[in-house]
């Protein structure tokens, strides 16, 4: 079987008691293209009914590959960015159109994106690929006469968080799900298999949703019960359910359990410590020293770069695992596109020395003050470009392989993406599904490999 789960730091789960899952896009698989086109067209309705855009937008039509996990949205000034591991703007859009590498070097020179402004948003999850979207769109809208008297940029971004935050309260967009579940979520009978193997290993398996309770039944009932042999029901496979934890500040701050009478949803305080049940809210803290848990021996895995895993490493000593599902496609490119790269490698090796040797023969002009080099670095130029045009297609074939837009999402040319150092610097394990972490054995050794150095030099 291919390696799936991959690993930065050595995790040893035998050692692991309690494994921790988010809900949405990690226990449970949405058909992300059918839930991105709904709430791009449920949000584009509330902006004209709440905030008075003009009707004709409702044409907009949605573009799933517009935007990939991990860009960077500058909202003040309408871009969209892709960003190196240092901070380094690589790729941008200004609304749909890209911005040239000459306009870019000019508009970002020496510019490192620090992503705790807060003109900046993430894309952090799959959830927010319509958002990110959407906004281009309407930059680019904003930039025809026609459109002039949309607001700013920055309040066309905010509006469009109005508009999702309404979606979300006045159940508009679940509504749509619960009427349509096979449309939006992904039934999975192996992976409930999976979980109850895990179960009888002794492993304690726990969610912490931002979901709330209603939301979360209807997707479990429909995706975990139908499937179960050994329990009746998901509330008996999980050990503690906790439901609209708001994450990221579960992993810090102290917020207080309630607990959920499962039949009617009705919330009570709690008093004593945690046991067995439904929860909302409530934080790490508690829940680690209640269970009279070693953080340690605890795995958390979820699907938001930052609330499932920086910050939670930043603030608590469990263990990280990312469910990245881009990773299986991003894989299978890289895979389809050795052949190309060795190719580009060859040409490179061939074009290196040939540049090294025109610096040369410029440096002998300058320092015995002649011009006699004139024809052989002419000569060597025009090699040079010959070879710049048999590479240029085959970059442009390596490409095709990847978003039309954006490329890889883990690497910004030879460098890696700043999502991509996000993941190496805080995901202990990553995979592309959840899928794929219980397929292998409750007895697993994740081994870290030693990693490459810039002074390795690949040896
Ligand atoms: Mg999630």
């Amino acid at each position: 079987m291919k390696k799936k789960v991959f690993v930065n730091r050595t995790l040893n789960l035998k050692k692991i008691t309690h494994i921790g899952l988010d809900m949405d896009h990690t226990l449970i698989r949405y058909k992300t293209e059918n839930f991105e086109k709904l709430a791009h067209e449920i949000m584009l309705k509330k902006l004209v009914s709440t905030r008075e855009y003009p009707e004709s937008i409702l044409n907009l039509k949605f573009e799933y590959n517009r935007a990939i996990k991990g860009l960077v949205i500058d909202k003040n000034a309408g871009n969209l960015l892709k960003v190196s591991r240092f901070g380094g703007i690589k790729e941008s859009f200004h609304g749909l159109k890209p911005i040239e590498y000459y306009q870019r070097k000019k508009i970002f020179a020496n510019t490192f994106i620090d992503i705790s402004e807060p003109n900046y948003d993430t894309i952090d999850t799959n959830f927010s690929i319509s958002f990110a979207t959407l906004f281009a769109q309407l930059v680019e809208l904003k930039n025809t006469s026609e459109f002039q008297s949309l607001p700013e940029y920055n309040q066309i971004a905010a509006d469009i968080n109005y508009a999702l935050d309404q979606a979300h309260q006045d159940g508009s967009l679940k509504s749509v799900v619960r009427d349509n579940l096979a449309d939006y979520i992904i039934q999975d009978e192996k992976i409930v298999h999976h979980l109850e193997k895990f179960i009888k290993h002794g492993k304690k398996i726990f969610i912490v949703t931002n979901s709330e309770y209603p939301y979360s039944k209807l997707l479990l009932d429909y995706a975990i019960n139908p499937f179960l042999k050994d329990h009746k029901s998901w509330m008996d496979l999980f050990e503690i359910t906790i439901t609209g934890s708001k994450k990221p500040r579960f992993f810090y701050d102290n917020l207080r359990f309630l607990k959920i009478d499962p039949e009617t949803g009705s919330m009570t305080n709690v008093s004593s410590k945690l046991t067995p049940g439904i929860y909302q809210g409530g934080s790490a803290n508690v829940f680690t020293s209640d269970l009279n848990l070693d953080p340690g021996n605890i795995l958390y895995i979820g699907d938001h770069i930052y609330g499932d895993v920086v910050r939670l490493k930043k603030d608590c000593s469990w263990r990280t695992g990312l469910i990245f599902e881009e990773l299986d496609d991003e894989i299978k490119s890289n895979d389809k596109c050795s052949a190309l790269n060795s190719e580009v490698e060859a040409l490179m090796a061939e074009k290196i020395p040939i540049e090294i040797k025109i610096d040369e023969l410029i440096s002998d002009e300058i320092e015995n003050n002649h011009k006699n080099n004139r024809t052989e670095i002419n000569q060597l130029l025009e090699k040079v470009s010959q070879l710049d045009k048999t590479i240029s297609p085959l970059i442009t074939k390596i490409q095709s392989h990847f978003n039309p837009y954006w490329g890889e999402i883990m690497r910004t040319g030879i460098e890696e993406s700043y999502f991509a150092y996000q993941v190496e610097r805080f995901a202990d394990i990553y995979m592309p599904t959840l899928l794929d972490f219980f397929e292998q054995s409750p007895r697993a050794y994740y081994r870290s490999s030693r990693r490459l150095m810039a002074h390795d030099d690949g040896q």
